[in-house]
């Protein structure tokens, strides 16, 4: 298969963390025999540096172009680089949101996964953690509360500010057919988290779901009040499978289940859009501190890549080779930096890159 990838290198580490990830793709393609196919594209500082904006019409032309596109992270120190002189349009960031937007990626998806090798970085007690857990955290990422109508204004002497939650069912339907395919390719759970004993925009998203439900019977369901879901996600992490969720709900839990893992350098991520399309990205973000050093953990870049296959390409046998592969590395005791813990060996990028390689195929 010839799979046409952009890569957005980016900032910071990032071209450090994406050249491991493509290492990790290069050594998959030859063992499976599927043909790499990159087109490189500027964002972030790179692309203010050569065009004097953040993202251009023609890198998103490029990026529609291809089948998905790998990134790694983008910006620099807000306190000493030159583009935070920039209007804050010009920025690095708002290429983000801008390419986000112009590919229309309404579902992100965060993978929470505690690796048995790491759970001393857990914060969570030994009980609970025992065995690990794996989960998919599926947010809506367009819509809701973010996106809404706001304002601030004074109402009888008073500064009054509102938001507006909205959420229509066209909207809840497209995130919840892809929390339940994407559920079909792992333990077949979903978790639909709502506010529905309060919120109408959580009723109707209770409604849709069971509606998408019902084309997936092998996928069991179950409904969760959010404030429930903040505690089971320390109380009992194993539990869940795919999460699916709105905006802001999973803004606030993502983030939850992804300190309840450890190390930033960890956590892939991937945003969807309705086609096959994907942009895939480490969670974290450009480590200006640590650039250049040869230090970053790439996992996270690396099992991004991994998702890319799983979701844009449907290689689900490539992408278990790379997830085995880290799991497979974490055993053997390597770590980098951020990860390092007492009798482990600390190697860095580049050697990780090469150590997951050397377990695929
Ligand atoms: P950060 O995630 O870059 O760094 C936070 C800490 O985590 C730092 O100590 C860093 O060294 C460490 N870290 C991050 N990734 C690591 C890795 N792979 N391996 C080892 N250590 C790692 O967050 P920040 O310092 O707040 O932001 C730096 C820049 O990144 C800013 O310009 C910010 O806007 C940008 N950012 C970009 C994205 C993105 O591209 N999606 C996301 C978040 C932040």
């Amino acid at each position: 298969m010839k799979l046409n990838i952009g890569v957005i290198k980016g900032d910071g580490i990032g071209p450090e963390i994406v050249a491991e990830a493509m290492k990790v793709l290069d050594k998959t393609g030859q063992v499976y025999g599927h043909e790499m196919n990159y087109t490189q594209l500027l964002m972030g500082g790179a692309s203010i540096d050569v065009h004097g904006i953040p993202l251009t019409d023609e890198t998103i032309e490029q990026a529609k172009a291809s089948d998905a596109v790998l990134m790694g992270s983008i910006g620099g120190d807000a306190k000493t680089s030159p583009w935070y002189q920039l209007e804050p349009s010009k920025r690095p960031e708002a290429g983000l949101l801008k390419i986000r937007k112009a590919l229309n990626l309404f579902a992100n998806l965060r993978p929470a996964v505690l690796y048995d090798e790491l759970k001393g970085a857990c914060p969570l007690k030994e009980e609970i953690t025992q065995g690990g857990f794996d989960m998919m955290i599926m947010r809506e990422l367009t819509g809701g509360l973010y996106f809404g109508e706001r304002s601030t204004e004074e109402v009888d002497g008073l500064m009054t500010a509102h938001d507006t939650l909205t959420y229509n069912e066209a909207e809840i339907r497209r995130i919840a057919k892809r929390g339940f395919d994407i559920a079909m390719k792992r333990r077949r759970k979903v978790t639909s988290v709502d506010k529905a004993n309060v919120l109408d925009s959580s009723r109707l998203w209770r409604k849709v779901v069971e509606e998408v439900a019902a084309e997936y019977p092998e996928v069991e369901l179950e409904h969760m009040l959010v404030d429930n879901c903040a505690m089971q996600l320390v109380k009992d992490p194993k539990q869940f499978d795919v999460i699916l969720t709105e905006n802001m709900f999973g803004d606030i839990l993502s983030d939850e289940a992804s300190m309840v893992t450890g190390s930033i350098g960890m956590l892939a991520s991937a945003s969807l859009n309705e086609s096959r399309f994907g942009l895939y990205e480490p969670s974290g973000g450009s480590a200006p501190d640590i650039a250049g050093k040869g230090i970053a953990n790439p996992i996270a870049t690396i099992l991004s890549a991994a998702m890319m296959l799983r979701f844009s390409f449907d290689l689900d046998k490539e992408a278990d080779a790379i997830e085995n592969a880290v799991s497979k590395v974490l055993k053997d005791g390597y770590r980098t930096i951020d990860i390092m813990s007492e009798g482990k060996m600390q190697i860095g990028t580049s050697e990780m890159g090469d150590k997951i390689c050397g377990y695929i195929g």
